[in-house]
Formats: structure tokens, sequence, C-alpha cells
């Protein structure tokens, strides 16, 4: 992956998704409810840094992309995923939850602007061939899926996965901070092999999966329905065993970052745990890490590697 194709100007004229030549917003590619809501549920600014090292980047990856009539469009589906999915299911995974079709569409369009974006950026030049002569085709799929011209966007198809805290492993290796990544990590990626390939997005305790090619891939009870659909507990999903490998050097990934911090910085955040433990143990990060304890013992506290 390119170092960021998220806060490039790409000095547009036109608006990137209905092609008319308005007045541009900066435009948020990973929506900005998700930044409040992490700040929201975190003990602290120096935690926030802790559980998601790139989120202050992440945080303002925007770019002039879209006319405030698109970005409007985006924002009504993204307001209902915050309330009928993302943030009932943050406060208990143990309930079934309702979409209709604003659900496939919030996750196309998430889709749409990371993928555009890469493609602006010139970042997919790495990419195999086979999936790149398929872009401009899965970006216009979710285009007219979106705007309703299509109501399918065939093999470019939408998943969703709801995660949760481990209960239980059998990997090797796991990293000491899983249940964390798992749990509060932000971020995308487009992921590939040699016949598959897809963008993948975290959002806390969701997957989100948009298909340029499925290949022959095994993913089951992820797909979502293109209208009304209901997420339940203890539905079983499926996915590659590629796809935990690639998880498990996605959270490993994000502990090298953590490492790094310097002393300093480290003493302070465990300072503020000290001073503020009635904060600290109330949010979602604290659940996370008691779990990552429990699991991976003193392994679980970085400054003891
Ligand atoms: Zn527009």
């Amino acid at each position: 992956m390119s170092n960021n194709p998220f806060n490039s100007d790409f000095e547009l004229d036109k608006c990137a998704f209905c092609k008319l030549d308005r007045e541009l917003r900066e435009s948020h590619i990973i929506p900005k409810s998700f930044g409040k809501w992490v700040k929201k549920t975190s003990a602290t600014g120096f935690l926030r840094n802790a559980e998601n090292p790139n989120l202050r980047r992440q945080d303002v990856w925007k770019t002039k992309l879209l006319c405030d009539e698109c970005e409007q469009r985006f924002g009504v589906y993204e307001k209902k995923f915050m309330e009928k999915i993302f943030r009932p299911y943050h406060k208990s995974a143990d309930q079934v939850l309702e979409y209709d079709i604003w659900l496939p569409k919030f996750i196309a369009s998430i889709n749409w602007r990371i993928l555009k974006c890469y493609q602006l950026a010139g970042a997919l030049n790495n990419y195999p061939r086979g999936l790149r002569i398929l872009i401009p085709k899965a970006l216009s799929k979710w285009h007219d899926f979106i705007v309703g011209e299509i109501t399918s966007p065939d093999g470019f198809e939408l998943h969703l996965l709801p995660v949760d805290l481990l209960e239980s492993h059998t990997f090797h290796d796991l990293p000491s901070n899983f249940n964390r990544y798992m749990a509060r990590g932000f971020g995308t990626d487009i992921v590939y092999s040699s016949k598959a390939g897809f963008i993948y997005t975290k959002l806390a305790k969701f997957m989100l999966f948009g298909f340029i090619s499925r290949g022959d891939q095994d993913w089951k009870g992820t797909k979502v329905t293109l209208g009304k659909g209901k997420i339940k507990p203890k539905t079983k999903y499926e996915l590659p065993g590629g796809f935990g490998n690639y998880l498990i050097e996605r959270s490993q990934k994000v502990q090298d970052i953590s490492s790094s911090y310097s002393e300093t910085q480290r003493e302070k955040i465990n300072q503020f745990i000290k001073d503020n433990p009635e904060k600290v143990t109330n949010t979602e990060m604290f659940k996370a890490f008691q779990q990552d304890l429990q699991m991976f013992g003193d392994r679980a506290f970085l400054e003891e590697e």
C-alpha cells in the first residue's frame, strides 16, 4: 500500500461521484462519526494513541472528493449504520439488529470512496493486473447500486462481519494486543491473493468488505442482503484461513508501532491510568485489554516486552 492515498490533493474540478461541476467539500474517507466515537469511548487522548497508534492520521484522512449533495447522500447511510448497527452492537453483541437497503449502500459508499482515492492517487500500480482491470467496473457497479440504477452490484459483493473479543483460540503466536485490535482497530487496506481481491475496512467491532474479485474463496454468512436483513447473534461465519493470518499480521503491525513509543510517552500513559482508574476501567478499550491480559498474561503489557 502506498503511504497515504487519502491525504492527497487530487485537484479535481468535478465531483468524483456525480461528475457534476460543483464546489467540492473536504470529504472524510473514514466517516467523522467513527473518529468521534473512538474519542468518546477512550479514556484519554494518550490511550487513543496507545490502542490505535495510527488513528490520529486516519482521523484527518480527508480530501476534496465530493460535492455537498453526494456528501449528504453518503451521510444518510452513515447515520443509519451508526444508530441502528454500530452503537447498539458495541453496547451488546447479544441482540438481533435489523437493517434495510441503507446497509449495503453504506458498505458500497465506503468501498467506493477508498477505491476511488487509491485510483486517483495512482496507488494501484503494483497490484496484480487481473485485479487492476476490474477496478473501473467495481467503481461503476458500486456507484450505480448506490444511486439506485441497478439493484445489485453483481460480483462486486458487499460483506460485513461483526467481531468480538476472543474467548479462546488455537493460533500460534497470536500478538498480545489481538483483542484490542479486534475490538478497537480502525483502518483500511486492499487485500489480495493470486485470485481474489477485496477492500477491507475495520471500524472497531465491524469488518466491512467490498470484493473486487471473489475468486474461489469461501466466505459464509458475511454477505449482506440487498434489502431488509438481520444481523443475528451466534451466526456461524466462515472465512478463508488465509484471512486469519492476515489479521494476525495486521495486529502485529499496530503493536510494532506502539512498541516504538518513547519511554516518556509510555510513562505518561501509565501515569494517567494510575491517576484515573475509574475513568479507564469503564472504557471499551479497557475491557479488550483485560481480555488480552487474561489470554496472554504479562505479554499484554508492551513495556515488559
Ligand atoms: Zn456529487
